[in-house]
């Protein structure tokens, strides 16, 4: 028996996450299609007895929609324990959306044209609770969190749920020997929030689908320009005790928090991990992070360039390594001394070089995010590699330090799909160990360097991805469609929209 004082901090204890402990109720959807472990289900069983002890009242069962935010329901402790056994549905349609919450697809044609079964009529899928992620909300009374996979009324698997996506990539990793460890950094910008004090909103801030409101009214809370300035991260010690607080309660390995150099400009690291923990850390932590701040005044957005950014966009550093799944050594340090990396990370590297372009769709999945992708700017606008070069695409860093090799691509944007952004990575970098391929030399002049450019719009990524065969081999033809078809669409919309630049350019002149 484990003494309630091993929980997790959140759960009132020492700062362990919630371990198995009992085997639970069988029974019921999740048991009939065998869609639980034996840890999940010990983890259910310590979960409803968590529930019990601290008096939880309410539990959000949670799942990531494709563009990597949470959507789901709350359920009421009442209820909690059927949707421990059967899941609870939420309409099909929710996969179909672009950002705006239009749907993409027709979805009461007989045949909405998805490529999968499962999606006429906006029919339920079944939110099936993953009972290991259940956590405790510190900024929310009497109330659990717990992340879910989506599956079919059948049982059956929907390969449209992105964080299903990211496993069955890492078991194809896994067959081919290998694990992959993570490690995130994540700017985002904290602005001080112009609400109402009555907490509404003002009309013109109601969205349609495919014509969001209009985006809150916010003021900075940093000058700027002051990178690592320990004053200037002092002077918002108020937010620094705030995350910190509330991701250390939530049990995130939260290394850092870190002024950045942009104006109202932050970071926080993650201590690496097991890539499917990382990915749910960086979903968790940027939700949290949300809401944590509008409680306080705050807005907090991971949008990579947001108005009031103009010197410094957001991105999020992904460092990528990968151990051996029989012994766990890590294979990326080299084997020759001299050497910047072993030959596998080499494959690998060359992969994520090769597959650059498409994986940007996955790694900066938004219309916004392509116009960080600069010169100068700390963010790559080319396919290179660097040794510990900060302008480069991938930088190869820690060659002889104690935390080993590792490829850190600075492709990504912080508001991406965390599944989709490490499964585009390791199916990239799978590819190049599979095919044994071999990088060009490191650059030390990134942005001079005689190379492919990165795409600079999410519409040239789109076309990347369509012509990448690995993409459609790894994924299925049926899930880069469908990723296509909603991008496609959300880049006709943004090409449609008449904007400020056009009227200010052109309105007075011409
Ligand atoms: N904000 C930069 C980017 O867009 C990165 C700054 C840094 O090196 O931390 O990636
Ligand atoms: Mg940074």
């Amino acid at each position: 028996m484990r003494s309630v004082d091993e929980r997790a901090v959140a759960d009132g204890g020492d700062g362990h996450r919630a371990l198995p402990m009992l085997a639970a109720d069988r029974g019921g959807f999740i048991d009939r299609h065998q869609l639980w472990t034996d840890a999940q289900y010990a983890a259910a069983g310590q979960l409803r007895r968590v529930v019990d002890e601290l008096g939880i009242e309410l539990i959000r069962f949670s799942f990531a929609d494709q563009h990597g935010v949470l959507r789901g329901k709350t359920l009421t402790r009442a209820a909690a324990g059927a949707a421990l056994r059967s899941g609870v549905t939420v309409p099909s349609s929710l996969l179909l959306k672009d950002p705006s919450g239009a749907s993409v697809f027709p979805v009461f044609a007989a045949d909405p044209q998805v490529g999968v079964p499962g999606f006429a009529g906006a029919g339920d899928l079944v939110l099936v609770p993953d009972p290991t992620t259940f956590r405790l909300l510190p900024w929310a009374q009497r109330t659990g969190w717990v992340l879910c996979d989506l599956r079919l009324p059948d049982g059956s698997p929907v390969p449209l749920c992105t964080r299903s996506l990211l496993r069955g990539q890492l078991d194809r990793l896994a067959a081919a020997g290998y694990a992959m460890t993570v490690g995130v950094e994540l700017e985002f910008h904290v602005f001080a929030a112009d609400a109402r004090p009555d907490g509404g909103l003002d009309a013109d801030q109601v969205g349609r689908p495919a014509a969001p409101g209009r985006p809150s009214v916010v003021r900075p809370v940093s000058r700027g320009a002051q990178l690592l300035h320990e004053d200037g991260l002092d002077r918002a010690d108020d937010l620094v005790q705030l995350l910190h607080h509330g991701l250390t309660r939530l049990d995130l390995p939260l290394r850092s928090l870190e002024l950045e150099f942009g104006p109202s400009q932050f970071e926080i690291t993650l201590t690496a991990g097991d890539a499917a923990d990382a990915a749910d850390q960086v979903l968790l932590a940027r939700s949290a992070i949300r809401q944590l701040c509008r409680r306080h005044g705050y807005h907090a957005t991971f949008m990579s360039r947001p108005a009031g950014a103009e010197t410094a966009s957001t991105g999020w550093h992904l460092h990528q390594s990968l151990r051996a799944v029989d012994s766990g050594a890590a294979v990326f340090d080299p084997t020759t001394p001299g050497e910047a990396l072993s030959p596998v990370a080499g494959h690998y590297l060359a992969g994520l070089l090769e597959h650059a372009g498409a994986a940007a769709a996955f790694a900066t999945p938004t219309v916004n995010g392509y116009k960080r992708y600069l010169p100068f700017s700390l963010a790559p606008d080319r396919v290179v590699w660097g040794i510990d070069n900060k302008g480069a695409m991938v930088r190869a860093v820690g060659a002889g330090s104690d935390t080993g090799v590792r490829l850190e691509n600075r492709c990504g944007e912080p508001a991406a799909n965390p599944y989709l952004y490490i499964a585009s990575q390791l199916i990239s970098g799978l590819d190049g160990i599979e095919r044994r391929l071999a990088p060009p030399p490191a650059v030390e002049d990134p942005y001079a360097a005689d190379a492919p450019r990165l795409p600079t719009s999410l519409a040239e990524a789109l076309t990347a991805l369509a012509a990448d065969p690995a993409f459609a081999a790894a994924l299925g033809d049926p899930v880069v469609s469908w990723y296509l078809t909603l991008k496609r669409r959300e880049f006709a919309r943004y090409l449609a929209y008449v904007s400020d630049w056009e009227q200010r350019e052109y309105f007075d002149l011409i």
